[in-house]
């Protein structure tokens, strides 16, 4: 098939990669030009684990091409893939003014037949408003709409996408069924559940199943509080919690609260739109509460172990993306829990091994270093907010021998507090009392 991506961000690159692994011909194509250019010279534009390989190999194979300008780009599409940003407007509802923008970019060039899918994550009735806008500009072309959420997670999304748990795509029109059908047949014949349902339910699909997510962290997250204080363990209380098949262990580590480009602003807009169907989503109302509240708990907790010292001292921040394996820092707990530390007087070295430069264009203030040893020389306090793989390896002695205090909040549990035996250092982590 001839599919078009608009949007080559973390979503659309890895949908166009993996289409085109897929067999189909694919064209990415993005507004931002410079990104076209760096994506034609062979270069990936974010981090994310296996994404060039997979790209470079489609490219040589010819069934993966980028560009610039829609217009010519979509024309021959049999499918046009709509996976554009839809960020959060200030009352918590979505802006789906990039969605459509690039529905009424395609309407006037799309060939008649052409299904357009909806892939960003959009409010149910989107994909109604969006056939609007298209026959709008348009008149009696003969067109579909769909809508095919999608459930990767970067730092695993070439997996994710090749080898998902569910594929799930919903049309009121069976001819885009049939097309979506086609496209997703090869994993279907891999055995992977295509699970076809209504434009509606797809959309709900989506943000029912982001907040459900999101509520096993809020959850957990509760847990922990209550386990510090009264000398509990949460991830044993998880693992408890775990074994118990209704509940499953996936998605219970206690940590500093959930961030990135979908949760919270997926949370935010599925409760916008139970405020505005009149059916209120209290949990979720409940749960983006108590999730922007613990960057500042977190934050307290450190300046209360440094009491009047705080004001001038020297923490390290090791992590700045808002989970490993990615460079992604949208509401990143990180960038979040920084500002309280700073507004404190603290002074604020930090390092991540791949979202610094991003974290650079959001944060004032704040010293880069090389690595964790270098943030951590002369510190009074460290302070671990992404779970990467080259913090759990730390040297823990070396590392206390560089700081001038003796703070750790480890708030990934990377470690364990028998760990700190002979290291002479006040631990903080998650749901775990404090050691001294
Ligand atoms: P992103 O910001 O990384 O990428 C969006 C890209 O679209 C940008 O490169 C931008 O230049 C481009 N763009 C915007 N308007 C355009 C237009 N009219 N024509 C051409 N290009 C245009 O966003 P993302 O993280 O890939 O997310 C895209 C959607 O997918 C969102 O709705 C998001 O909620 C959803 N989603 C994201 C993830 C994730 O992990 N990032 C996972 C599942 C779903």
């Amino acid at each position: 098939m001839r599919l078009s991506i608009i949007g080559a961000g973390y979503v659309g690159l890895t949908t166009g990669a993996c289409l085109a692994e897929l067999g189909h011909h694919v064209i990415c194509i993005d507004m931002n030009e410079e990104r076209v250019a760096r994506l034609r010279d062979g270069e990936v534009p974010i981090y994310e684990p296996d994404l060039h390989d997979l790209m470079t190999s489609n490219i040589g194979a010819g069934r993966l091409f980028f560009s610039a300008d829609t217009a010519t780009s979509v024309a021959d599409a049999d499918a046009v893939f709509i996976a554009v940003g839809t960020p959060s407007l200030v009352d918590g509802d979505i802006d789906l003014s990039f969605v459509q923008e690039a529905a009424r970019g395609i309407a006037k060039v799309i060939k008649p037949n052409c299904v357009v899918v909806v892939k960003s994550t959009v409010v149910v009735g989107t994909c109604k408003a969006l056939r609007e806008i298209i026959a709008e500009e348009r008149g009696a072309l003969d067109f579909s709409i769909a809508s095919n959420p999608e459930f990767l997670r970067e730092g695993t999304a070439v997996s994710d996408f090749l080898e998902p748990e569910r594929v799930v795509f919903g049309s009121d029109d069976p001819r885009a069924c049939a097309v979506l059908e086609q496209i997703y047949k090869p994993l279907a014949d891999r055995g992977v559940t295509v699970m076809r349902t209504s434009n509606a339910n797809a959309e709900l699909i989506k943000y029912s199943a982001n907040a459900f997510l999101a509520l096993k962290i809020g959850f957990i997250n509760d847990v922990a509080n209550l386990c510090e204080q009264v000398g509990g363990d949460v991830s044993a209380v998880a693992a408890g919690i775990g074994l118990d098949s209704r509940i499953g262990s996936a998605f219970l580590s206690a940590g500093p609260g959930f961030g990135g480009s979908c949760f919270p602003k997926d949370t935010r807009a599925f409760a916008a739109t139970g405020r505005k169907h009149d059916a209120p989503q209290g949990l979720i109302e409940t749960l983006i509460e108590g999730n922007e509240a613990r960057s500042q708990m977190l934050a307290e907790r450190v300046l209360a172990e440094l009491g009047s010292d705080a004001d001038g001292a020297t923490i390290a921040v090791l992590g700045l993306a808002f989970k490993a394996n990615t460079d992604d820092t949208r509401e990143s707990p990180s960038l979040a829990l920084i500002p309280w530390l700073q507004k404190a007087g603290c002074r604020i070295k930090a390092h991540d091994p791949k979202a610094m430069m991003e974290a650079a264009k959001q944060l004032d203030d704040i010293s880069f270093c090389e690595d964790a040893y270098d943030a951590a020389k002369d510190s009074d306090g460290v302070i671990v907010l992404t779970e990467w793989d080259e913090y759990r390896r730390l040297d823990l002695a070396r590392l206390a021998g560089t700081m001038r205090g003796s703070l750790l909040a480890d708030y990934r549990n990377l470690w364990l507090p028998s760990d700190m035996t002979d290291l002479d250092l006040t631990y903080l982590s998650i749901g775990r009392p404090t050691i001294h």
